[in-house]
């Protein structure tokens, strides 16, 4: 009896914790895991500046800390494993941490998402040595410097033109001549004299011992190879969501990011979805904390009806 709860909460970034402040806080029994990153992105960002109510900003590991303990305040329950596998085809709903069962009546899946990575044993080592999926987290530490960004989308393109306001030269590098961004945003990154576009090239090394100091790049049609001396790297080549758990059982789109079927409700009813694992948009802390205090409103008038 003791792990039946009303809602069971899957995720502990910004959605996560908002829906367990408000489920808690409407007096339902709910249980949070907080998974492989406990907090989610937030906790490997620096300062965030942009979270209403912190004039002076907040770091983001607190910010999650601040989150979880006012959820805890109002009851919330807290375990800090990893989902290994969920079964939603009947009523209560099953989740399992190995052998470890636990029911509920409701669930909200706030799994979040991950940049896409390139794959290169370079990147990894030289990640948050100059490599970074985050302009608007890491900029700042690129005053001055030359940066490249990857990608044909409108996250490269938006991410080129913030790098300018730090960076001396910007490169935009794509694998393919035709970008899938939208017109405007590709016009505004052409007449933005400090981009210069790269088209048809791949990264094939980041190069640099201690920090990133260029690029060797492959032309994608010729296979040529060339270097360009850079002082950071930031991917923006899409989001991969945390959805592998629930393929089987609820409907995603092409990419994989969980579809809303009414309000916040997925496929299955009694399953809520909110934050980057849903948004591929916005991606904002505020709103998936937005869509974590939607959801559980969802799940109140549900489990009410
Ligand atoms: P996206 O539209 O999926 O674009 C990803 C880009 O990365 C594509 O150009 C893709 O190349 C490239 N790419 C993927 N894997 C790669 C790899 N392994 N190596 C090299 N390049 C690779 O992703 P996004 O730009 O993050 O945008 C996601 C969604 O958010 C979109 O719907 C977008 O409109 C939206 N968004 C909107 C705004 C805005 O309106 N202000 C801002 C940001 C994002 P290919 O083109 O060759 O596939």
């Amino acid at each position: 009896m003791d792990n039946i709860y009303d809602v069971i909460i899957i995720g502990s970034g910004p959605a996560g914790h908002t829906a367990a402040v408000y489920t808690s806080r409407a007096e339902l029994k709910t249980l949070v895991f907080e998974g492989w990153q406990p907090g989610g992105q937030l906790t490997i960002t620096t300062e965030v500046e942009n979270f209403p109510g912190f004039s002076k900003g907040i770091y983001g590991q607190q910010l999650m800390t601040e989150m979880k303990a006012q959820a805890e305040r109002f009851g919330t329950k807290y375990i800090s494993k990893d989902i290994t596998k969920v079964d939603f085809s009947s009523r209560p709903f099953k989740v399992y941490t190995g052998d470890e069962e636990y029911q509920s009546k409701a669930v909200i899946i706030a799994t979040g998402a991950k940049p896409r990575r390139l794959g290169l044993p370079s990147e990894d080592r030289l990640w948050a040595k100059g490599v970074s999926a985050c302009a608007t987290c890491d900029g700042f530490f690129f005053k001055d410097k030359v940066v490249a960004v990857l990608g044909g989308g409108d996250s490269a393109m938006e991410e080129a033109g913030f790098l300018t306001k730090f960076a001396t030269k910007v490169y935009l590098i794509h694998r393919r001549e035709e970008f899938r961004s939208s017109k405007i945003m590709e016009e505004r990154v052409k007449a933005n004299e400090k981009i210069e576009i790269l088209t048809n090239k791949a990264v094939d090394e980041v190069l640099g011992e201690n920090n990133v100091t260029g690029l060797r790049l492959k032309d994608t049609k010729t296979d040529e190879t060339s270097e360009i001396t850079v002082d950071g790297m930031f991917l923006a080549i899409g989001h991969i969501p945390a959805t592998d758990l629930f393929r089987d059982q609820i409907e995603l789109d092409k990419v994989g990011f969980i579809l809303h079927k009414e309000n916040t409700m997925t496929s299955i009813p009694g399953v809520f979805a909110a934050g980057d694992v849903v948004d591929h948009r916005y991606r904002q802390a505020i709103t998936a904390a937005g869509m974590g205090c939607a959801a559980a409103i969802d799940v109140e008038r549900w489990l009410a009806e």
